[in-house]
């Protein structure tokens, strides 16, 4: 999806909410908790088309925490 093609509908109408200010404000908006009281805010990507969200960690030291702290999935 960051290369602009919805894994849902195929439509190369993907927006980006990368650079979108304030996307970790005060209320923790947009984020997810990493550990304690750390949260890693995300990058969103909208597809225009049918409305598919898709997320990632924004920031690589935040990537690196949840790496570090987080067991696999399986
Ligand atoms: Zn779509």
């Amino acid at each position: 999806m960051k290369k602009g093609v919805c894994p849902k509908c195929q439509s190369k109408e993907v927006y980006s909410g990368a650079s979108v200010s304030m996307k970790s404000g005060m209320s923790h908006s947009n984020t997810i908790p990493v550990t304690g009281f750390r949260m890693a805010a995300l990058d969103n990507y909208v597809c225009g088309q049918c409305g598919y969200v898709e997320s990632y960690v924004a920031k690589e030291k935040d990537l690196a925490a949840i790496r570090k702290k987080w067991p696999l999935a399986f």
